[in-house]
């Protein structure tokens, strides 16, 4: 391959910063594999219109992208404010679902009263106002007192550490998105603040009775989500687990967050999960066009770990330099990935070692010790491909696959690039002749490890390995 193949995937969110055609297809070509609609702020007629803008790039490039549909879940958030609010240690807010702003009387987007209890803390704008719930005053609305001097303004979020939600995550809101979303050309639907599995098995439901093919992505920011047994269940019965770093930080204390990231990531990779590392990875480049060591840093352990993706949030949704954010990320995870890969065979896949995982990692193995030059992965679904990538091989996977909603998904899995032809007996062989004649490689003489099933677009049928030298 001419320029060094990155493996480590980047997600960026579109905003007003970014969502012109030409920003969109430069992001793409700078090395974006995926975009993330923030339905926390998304209008449908702009979130439909970047879709279009997204596909037609993609397409104009040739380059599979996913995009990823992100549910604001039941973040609460203060209504509009009359201003600044300066608060004070002792003071006791009324938060009141619809209410008007009248000094401490604050209006909030969502009805607190039938969820919270008191005693629980309660953190407004970020963890930079504290208060706890001292009393439920009416049907709508609550009382607070204050712990910290501050100022409150408009629409700030709220997080609520020891709040149960039971189970009752999905908002009126996020309703109207999935069924929004569910004819969409959308790849991923990802949930925020989940408490539970049983979150994500609501999701699944919504979308499989809407007609939605997307995969789930569950973000980890809740205190609930990071109990060790929650937190497995979650990644099964998820498809990816976003480490939702923003959230999570203040729900939890920031300095959890880094070890909550490295159970994640070890966590998706035993269960050929998707990984995404989120928030603040680059958040300086916001302002600068160049990131800070610490930064770097951030990026390059992710690599190091193994995530499959990391994200960029406001650096391209909002940031002066989404281009130059892009660009650089990309250079921190290639030099990353040529100095210190990420161990590339695990001990055990999952707790039923079926088939698929095991020919995964016998292809990993095959193709590192014969030094290959790619991993070439038939897949209908995408799982054969997956299954290899959870071995997190120093190398290509090239997926070809008959289905585009495929080769979009997988557009954010480690190592994979992905290739639409038609199903058929040598889809793989075919396509990496096809490659070798326009020198991809950079080699006269290639090998590659083919991965495919005797019957060609059956999806489970995995069940054949074969090395082939292409002249
Ligand atoms: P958000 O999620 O940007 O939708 O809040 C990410 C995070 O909390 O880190
Ligand atoms: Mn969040």
């Amino acid at each position: 391959m001419s320029a060094i193949f990155k493996r480590t995937k980047i997600l960026a969110t579109v905003g007003p910063a970014s969502d012109s055609p030409e920003l969109i297809e430069q992001m793409i070509v700078a090395g974006a594999n995926g975009f993330r609609l923030n339905f926390s702020h998304a209008a449908y007629d702009a979130a439909a219109a970047n879709i279009i803008k997204i596909r037609a790039a993609s397409i104009k490039i040739a380059k599979p992208v996913a995009i990823l549909q992100d549910l604001q879940g039941p973040k609460v958030r203060l209504g509009v404010l009359q201003g600044e609010q300066l608060v004070t240690a002792g003071d006791i807010l009324r938060l009141d679902y619809g209410a008007e702003h009248d000094g401490l009387t604050l209006p909030v987007q969502y009805n607190l009263a039938e969820k919270v209890q008191v005693g629980q803390p309660l953190y407004l704008f970020d963890g930079k106002v504290r208060t706890v719930v001292t009393e439920i005053a009416s049907s709508t609305a609550i009382l607070a007192r204050v712990e910290n001097d501050g100022v409150l303004m408009s629409k700030k979020g709220i997080n609520l550490p020891e709040t149960d939600f039971g189970g009752d995550i999905i908002t009126e809101k996020d309703m109207s998105d999935i069924s929004w979303g569910a004819d969409k050309d959308i790849d991923y639907v990802a949930l925020s603040f989940v408490q539970s599995a049983a979150d994500i098995d609501n999701l699944q439901t919504l979308l499989t009775e809407r007609g939605s093919q997307a995969r789930i992505i569950a973000k980890v920011e809740t205190k609930a989500s990071i109990e060790p047994e929650v937190l497995e269940a979650i990644v099964k019965a998820s498809d990816g687990v976003m480490v939702a770093r923003g959230d999570l930080a203040v729900e939890v204390g920031p300095e959890v967050v880094p070890i909550v990231q490295r159970r994640i990531i070890a966590l998706c990779r035993r269960y050929g999960k998707l990984s995404i590392v989120a928030t603040q990875m680059m958040a300086s480049m916001v302002d600068n066009p160049e990131p800070t060591r610490a930064e770097v840093s951030d990026v390059a352990t992710a690599v190091v770990l193994g995530a499959d993706t990391v994200m960029l949030s406001d650096e391209t949704a909002m940031g002066r330099y989404p281009l130059e954010t892009v660009a650089a990320m990309k250079r921190v995870i290639v030099y990353t990935q040529e100095n210190t890969p990420p161990d590339s065979i695990l001990e055990v896949l999952g707790n039923d070692h079926n088939q698929r995982a095991a020919i995964g990692q016998a292809a990993v193995k095959l193709a590192e010790d014969l030094d290959v030059q790619a991993i070439v992965a038939e897949t209908k679904s995408g799982a054969t491909a997956r299954d290899i990538a959870a071995f997190r091989p120093n190398l290509p996977i090239i997926s070809v696959t008959s289905e585009e909603r495929t080769a979009q998904q997988l557009a954010l899995a480690y190592a994979n690039k992905s290739f639409i032809r038609p199903d058929g007996e040598k889809a793989g062989l075919s396509l990496a002749k096809e490659l070798q004649s326009q020198n991809f490689f950079d080699k006269q003489r290639s090998t590659v490890v083919i991965v495919s099933g005797r019957q060609p677009g059956l999806v489970g049928g995995t069940d054949t390995i074969r090395v082939r030298v292409l002249e």
